[in-house]
């Protein structure tokens, strides 16, 4: 494991976050995941020794047992809490790399086309110039994959891209 803190947050930055250990991740097929990710599933990795080190995530209560954290200013997805413990959403990890699913649950609710996705043709730069003016034009309001001391930047236009 590495010696460097584990840390993450939010999209917009209002909300970052330290983890003493990472333990196993996961991907979870169920209804409520996708919801609230608004994804094909939800990547989650148990935190232990989780601090909040710039703002907190508002909750919202999906079921009695269990309540799930995001930034209020953004929506980037960030918790599952219940009794068990707390997990957190992989892919708000500065690192997501440190992550790999080890396992997949609830596989009733699975999407049908889940598993063929790793066979999509790509489309690759120099395909379309438009696309490619488009992402050249991009100047990312997101907050950097490291913490910071000040956010956000006095100018977006000094923030980093994507
Ligand atoms: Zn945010
Ligand atoms: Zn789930």
């Amino acid at each position: 494991m590495s010696a460097e803190p584990i840390t993450g947050g939010c999209q917009c930055g209002a909300v970052r976050f330290r983890i003493a250990r990472l333990g196993r991740a996961s991907i979870c097929h169920c209804r409520m995941c996708q919801k609230a990710f608004g994804s094909f599933f939800g990547p989650l990795v148990t935190a232990k020794g989780l601090e909040w080190t710039r703002g907190e995530p508002a909750r919202f209560e999906s079921s009695n047992v269990v309540r799930r954290g995001f930034c209020a200013a953004c929506g980037t997805p960030l918790t599952y809490e219940y009794a068990g413990g707390t997990e957190i959403a992989i892919g708000a990890l500065d690192d997501p790399e440190l992550a790999p699913p080890a396992i997949q649950v609830n596989p009733a609710d699975k999407l049908s086309y889940v598993e063929g996705l790793h066979t999509l043709p790509w489309r690759l730069a120099g395909e379309s110039l438009a696309v490619d003016a488009f992402m050249t034009s991009v100047k990312g309001r997101q907050h950097p994959d490291h913490d910071t001391e000040f956010w956000p930047p006095a100018s977006h236009d000094k923030g980093e891209t994507t």
